[in-house]
């Protein structure tokens, strides 16, 4: 039951993502951060968020890491999917055609501060922190379940501070100012 709503899951915010990235193709692009680092890390994450996954579903591999939890636990875990699919639509909607997968500034890129924007700089990988967390509720093995969550943290360690620097330097003053008053993930108000 929990593995069915984990794909579905995954099918769900899969949808949201082609539909908000068709509707920034035809926003150009003016500069692109993207490097090799970042393209292989992207890579782990999208293997610890399907890969893993469907191994431990569809084979017996990782059952030698499978672990118990209370279907309580489950059910926690989709009401966090369920939050995090908000936040995920949310952000990509207040976003705009500003989004990109990787680290690229379009062509009169601006600089979002309102919506969910307004309380956290980085409302999408806050969905996708909370999706892995969702994932470890679900799937009930330490590979399968603990796998994006690892994978995703690294990308987010690494691409957080390039990417606040590279809007530093497009936005200076106005997103410094928005640094100050936001929180990366958590309000400022709750972290402080
Ligand atoms: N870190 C944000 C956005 C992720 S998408 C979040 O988690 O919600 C990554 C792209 O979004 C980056 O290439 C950058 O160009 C753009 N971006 C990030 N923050 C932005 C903002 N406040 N306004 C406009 N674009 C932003």
């Amino acid at each position: 039951m929990f593995k069915i709503i984990y794909f579905t899951g995954l099918i769900i915010m899969f949808i949201f993502r082609l539909f908000y990235r068709w509707r920034s193709k035809t926003n150009q692009i003016v500069d692109s951060r993207k490097t090799a680092l970042e393209i292989l890390l992207l890579f782990l994450a999208f293997v610890g968020m399907l890969v893993t996954p469907l191994i431990y579903v569809f084979t017996p591999l990782l059952s030698f890491a499978d672990y118990q939890l209370p279907s309580w636990m489950g059910w926690a875990g989709v009401m966090v999917l369920v939050v995090a699919f908000w936040l995920f639509w949310r952000s990509h909607a207040d976003l705009g055609r500003n989004w990109s997968y990787t680290l690229e500034l379009r062509k009169g890129h601006q600089l979002i501060t309102s919506g969910v924007y307004k309380y956290i700089r980085h409302p999408m990988y806050a969905a996708i922190w909370m999706r892995g967390v969702a994932q470890i509720l679900l799937l009930h093995n330490w590979i399968a379940g603990w796998s994006h969550l690892l994978s995703f943290s690294l990308l987010y360690f690494l691409r957080v501070p390039r990417e606040e620097q590279m809007m530093l330097n497009q936005f200076g003053e106005e997103y410094q100012s928005y640094m100050n008053r936001t929180g990366r993930i958590i309000p400022r108000r709750f972290w402080k």
